[in-house]
């Protein structure tokens, strides 16, 4: 039933998809919850009912380059800064800290042909990215951020350090690789996340928290050793408290996006309405939803749909029923207090 269901998907002209998607969600009553046996009085700090996480896929140009879309990188990567001020101060007017999941690159201020290469690269593979020819770092454009700003973000990193509300900056790999099994070699990904951690350094951040690239999963073992403690995994539930995986890291389960297809042709009181939905269903589960963005979302998205949506969220925290944080937050409160 769920293959036909993705096949139909598939073929689909992209409006009906947007419909078909809205019936789904009502019928079947979205989002889904994974159940627990967990104390609903001691899952959150202040005996909230429910919980929201957002996290933020910070990446610039080094997310879109072998993409199978050909989106234009570089104009992502220029998106997505003169957005972050701009997210930023919707934050802030809401109180939200989030999880800023940074590429580790983008906290360099420059960086010198061979500067890399210390570092070992994943093979080649055409799977959700088309890398067949070249090596992985080949769009290093070997600069800096004044001259090459979609590959290095040091100015937004202290902007989100500086800003009024306590932001979680997580990983995202240093090169926003495939870090899955199939196609990363342990040694490959043991030097993405030493690379990270070593430009972290410098701003005095400990990575806690990683989202994997384009929806990859894997070397858990290597986030383990590198002291990662939770990460976000896509399931066939959308809310869920955190659970833990057989390694024994936590894991934060995707709810969904706040970047809607607007293609879909959805009306703006749809969107937010969708989103509110997940609120109030983890508040009535005792569950979490985590929603993420990407930094170089539509305007549209970033004026209309998040503010509405972050101003419930706030009302419903100021009631006391919703816990607010980044992603490590909540995995510090389970470790402290043995949750699970
Ligand atoms: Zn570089
Ligand atoms: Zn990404």
């Amino acid at each position: 039933m769920k293959r036909q269901y993705k096949k139909l998907r598939k073929y689909l002209p992209v409006k009906q998809k947007g419909n078909l998607s809205r019936v789904s969600h009502f019928v079947l009553n979205k989002p889904f919850v994974k159940r627990d046996n967990i104390d609903p009085k001691k899952k959150f700090p202040n005996n909230e009912k429910g919980g929201l996480i957002i996290s933020a896929d910070f990446e610039m140009a080094w997310a879109w380059r072998y993409t199978k879309t050909n989106a234009d990188y570089l104009q992502k990567g220029r998106i997505e800064r003169e957005n972050i001020p701009k997210i930023l101060r919707v934050l802030d007017e809401y109180n939200i800290p989030i999880t800023f999941a940074t590429v580790g690159h983008l906290f360099l201020e420059n960086c010198e042909r061979g500067a890399h290469d210390w570092m070992r690269k994943i093979p080649h593979f055409d799977d959700h990215w088309k890398f067949t020819k070249g090596d992985w770092y080949d769009h290093d454009p070997y600069s800096n951020y004044k001259d090459a700003p979609e590959w290095y973000a040091p100015d937004l990193i202290h902007m989100i350090l500086d800003s009024k509300v306590d932001h979680e900056i997580g990983t995202h790999t240093f090169s926003h690789i495939d870090l899955s099994y199939k196609n990363c070699p342990p040694d490959v990904a043991d030097d993405e996340i030493k690379a990270c951690i070593m430009v972290a350094n410098n701003y005095d951040i400990k990575l806690e928290s990683i989202v994997f690239p384009g929806g990859t999963w894997g070397n858990i073992e290597t986030l383990e050793k590198h002291k990662i403690i939770i990460y976000r995994k896509r399931n066939e539930f959308e809310l869920a408290y955190p659970y833990r995986d057989d390694i024994g890291l936590l894991v934060t389960t995707s709810s969904g996006s706040l970047e809607y297809d607007l293609n879909y042709g959805w009306p703006k009181e749809y969107l937010i309405n969708r989103l509110k939905k997940y609120v109030d269903k983890a508040i009535r589960s005792n569950t979490i939803a985590h929603l993420w963005f990407h930094p170089s979302l539509e305007p549209f998205i970033l004026e209309n749909i998040i503010p509405p949506f972050l101003e419930y969220a706030s009302s419903k925290r100021e009631i006391g029923e919703l816990w607010i944080g980044p992603m490590n937050s909540i995995a510090h409160y389970i470790n402290r207090n043995k949750i699970i």
